[in-house]
């Protein structure tokens, strides 16, 4: 069997690793993953430089009452449940007021799949935000809730996407990937829609002109080949469409979910873990610009060693995170760019900020 610096060698020559290769790096051990960690490191030197960049966003909750009551989620309730809610009109307006005065470029919907949601809910909401923060960018609605608007108005998924994006959402969420292996899917999020759906509605939705994030959700309950095969599926998706605008690496927070407190998935990822899902990320997604490492979940200190670990993108400010928070993770809120800023220039990188889509402002 070929050696991890060898293998490592081959990438950096041009190979095109496979999940088997992928899986071999992500259960590196020792020196191999700080071998591994450098060259995704040189790989994203080559690939992006030495920025590092961020968007000025705000996450903004709509409800925590959910359909699905993913196995691994903290946020998501039954509507009868203490501290479900949903927020109306003027609820959802006072949130993006305030996102406009804090001068975002980007309003992001964070919300559970509501099943008394529609199609008309959906661009209601995106009207009501346009209404209260004019000009900004809508990233909003997984493939999930893609499915769930076209079930309850008998309609397809891409006249969903079709009517969505006429009506001014600006990107579509790549969440609800999670783990795109049903056996997997069926033990942690087993009421979302099933992986061929997901590829499927990505898919349309790529080629219906709306880009998307592409994430994972790791250290539940997953092997490292069930990561390899996520990673694969992303990366097939990327070469059909190119409609992925980055990766977002989310490792799974554990503390108050089902699945940990059942005892069905572990502790959530270690910190070796966090950075070869970077690293192996950056060397196998080669059709993929940005990765980008979710500063909330895994803390400011790993964030700067993510930043070493093949990551060019702190992603956003944010302001306010419940789905992390509830789950277990505090500091999960507010980025100030000014501790971004000292984080990356203590790397020898220059920060900027980015629109949704990547341009620098
Ligand atoms: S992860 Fe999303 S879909 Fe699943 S329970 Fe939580 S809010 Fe609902």
């Amino acid at each position: 069997m070929t050696s991890i610096p060898v293998l490592l060698a081959d990438v950096m020559g041009g190979h095109r690793l496979t999940q088997q290769e992928a899986t071999r790096l992500l259960e590196a051990r020792g020196r191999d993953v700080l071998r591994t960690v450098s060259a995704a490191d040189e790989m994203r030197e080559r690939k992006v430089g030495d920025t590092v960049t961020y968007v000025r966003n705000q996450n903004l909750h709509v409800t925590n009452i959910c359909k699905n009551l993913c196995g691994f989620c903290g946020f998501g309730r039954k509507a009868t449940d203490e501290g479900a809610y949903c927020h109306d009109k003027a609820g959802i307006q006072a949130q993006a007021r305030l996102a406009h005065e804090r001068k975002v470029t980007e309003i992001c919907l964070l919300s559970g799949v509501h099943p008394a949601f529609t199609l008309d809910t959906f661009v209601d909401l995106i009207h009501w935000v346009h209404e209260a923060a004019s000009g900004v960018h809508v990233h909003a609605f997984s493939p999930d809730e893609v499915a769930h608007a076209a079930k309850r108005g008998d309609i397809s998924t891409t006249e969903v996407i079709a009517r969505l994006r006429e009506e001014g959402l600006g990107t579509i969420q790549g969440t609800a990937a999670e783990i795109l292996v049903d056996s997997i899917r069926e033990v942690i999020c087993p009421r979302k829609v099933p992986t061929a759906d997901w590829v499927r509605i990505i898919k349309e939705a790529h080629n219906l002109g709306l880009r998307s994030t592409a994430t994972i959700m790791y250290g539940s309950y997953e092997t490292p080949a069930d990561q390899a095969e996520h990673l694969g599926l992303l990366r097939v998706i990327q070469d059909e469409t190119g409609g992925f605008t980055e990766l977002v690496t989310l490792p799974y927070v554990h503390t108050n979910t089902p699945i940990y407190q059942q005892g069905i998935a572990r502790a959530g990822p270690t910190g070796r873990g966090d950075l070869l899902m970077l690293a192996v990320s950056r060397l196998f997604l080669d059709n993929f610009t940005n990765i980008q490492v979710a500063w909330g979940k895994v803390g400011l200190k790993m964030t700067q060693l993510a930043l070493l670990s093949g990551a060019n993108d702190l992603a956003g400010t944010m302001f306010t995170d419940d789905v992390t928070g509830d789950a277990g993770a505090s500091g999960s809120d507010y980025l100030d760019p000014e501790e971004m800023d000292r984080i990356v220039t203590d790397l020898g990188r220059k920060l900027r900020q980015r629109t949704t889509l990547y341009e620098l402002l």
